[in-house]
């Protein structure tokens, strides 16, 4: 048996050079993946952004059409912060995401469009560990995406995607990286990207000052430090973006 606790985490692959990031809500890839981000768009890597909604739930005070464009807006300058300037949105509805080939199919299509070595998704469990249970919309993007990586390699799967919109098969998907996992495998250096990592998140200030009486820079700050040290002493004390990293 392994200690699971301390048992050292691999360094993530280095020998790819597109990544294709999937996620539900804007904000989800800032809450802690963004380090790692900011790190592969320094060494050239190019790294895209899906985004199933527009996050338009998601903050109390302001209604959903009002609060759509803000969301995206805010995304897509939180995206420029780590160097990535390719941001969609598929428009699933927030917080009523289904899981089904609808879904399946719009990751697919764009896995198609993006031919991503790398496929990054967010906690797909029930859990965020314990009894700190995850979203419906979390569970149904991650879920999808893991399939969906699958999906954009077969023809006959979808094959409306290669007669209406001529997307071919992409069968380059070698990975799927999950980020938040409770069973986490791999690890990034999240050093050289924790500055703007707090940066990008703070981008999403509406968000952030609609769920924290905190000062925003500080709420950011502390928040993605003590994510990225919790990780440390499974990678060799280095502060870290851990990763559940599914082969293909
Ligand atoms: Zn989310």
């Amino acid at each position: 048996m392994t200690d699971q606790k301390t048992e050292q985490l691999e360094e993530m692959p280095a020998d790819w050079q597109r990544a294709l990031a999937v996620v539900a809500h804007p904000d989800d890839l800032e809450y802690g993946c963004a380090a790692a981000i900011a790190g592969w768009t320094d060494q050239g890597r190019e790294v895209a952004y899906l985004l199933a909604t527009r996050g338009e739930a998601g903050i109390d005070g302001i209604a959903p059409a009002e609060c759509a464009p803000l969301r995206e807006r805010e995304q897509r300058a939180s995206a420029a912060v780590v160097g990535v300037s390719v941001v969609e949105f598929l428009d699933h509805k927030d917080g009523v995401v289904e899981y089904g080939t609808g879904l399946r199919r719009d990751i697919a299509a764009a896995i198609r469009r993006h031919r991503p070595e790398l496929v990054i998704t967010l906690n797909h469990r029930d859990t965020w560990g314990g009894t700190a249970w995850n979203t419906p919309d979390h569970r149904a993007v991650g879920r999808a995406t893991l399939d969906a990586a699958a999906d954009a390699g077969n023809r006959w799967i979808f094959p409306e995607l290669i007669s209406e919109q001529g997307l071919e098969p992409w069968d380059g998907v070698r990975w799927v990286a999950v980020a938040g996992s409770t069973s986490p495998t791999h690890a990034v250096d999240a050093g050289p990207g924790l500055e703007r990592s707090v940066a990008s998140l703070l981008e999403h200030r509406m968000y952030i000052e609609g769920l924290t009486e905190q000062d925003p820079q500080e709420y950011c700050r502390t928040f993605l430090t003590r994510m990225a040290e919790m990780a440390a002493p499974r990678f060799g004390g280095r502060p870290a973006v851990t990763f559940e990293l599914f082969g293909r």
